[in-house]
């Protein structure tokens, strides 16, 4: 069974898609907690940070940059938080791989 980001990949079920290369995907997080909140995704299905592989290496890279890249498009000239939780205690809830692009608001530390 696909994952359901994986899903919104294949256009099974829709989303609002800001960015998309041969290895990711960029789409805006349907429950926001800033007024610029995106996720970037591999395609790939990777779980999470934990079941990173050394040839994931390019990909976990261009998520990064493709996370910096849609700041700029959001206008985040003052500056955004890249957020990746990873398992249960990380607070991890859909099990496909993703950084969270948040901002727009004057971010608090630490997170909860
Ligand atoms: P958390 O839900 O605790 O932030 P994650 O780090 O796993 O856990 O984040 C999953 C994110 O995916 C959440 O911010 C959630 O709002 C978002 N989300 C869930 N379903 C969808 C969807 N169909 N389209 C866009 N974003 C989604």
């Amino acid at each position: 069974m696909a994952t359901l980001f994986t899903q919104i990949v294949q256009r099974e079920i829709p989303a609002d898609i800001v960015y998309e290369d041969d290895l990711t995907l960029a789409f805006r997080d349907i429950a926001p907690k800033a007024p610029t909140h995106i996720l970037v995704i591999p395609k790939k299905e990777i779980v999470s940070l934990a079941e990173l592989t050394p040839e994931d290496e390019a990909i976990v890279g261009r998520c990064v940059m493709v996370a910096h890249k849609v700041a700029q498009a959001e206008g985040l000239n003052g500056g955004y938080r890249l957020v990746c939780n990873s398992g249960d205690d990380g607070g991890q809830e859909v099990p496909h791989l993703h950084f969270h692009v948040l901002g727009g608001r004057k971010l608090t530390w630490p997170p909860g």
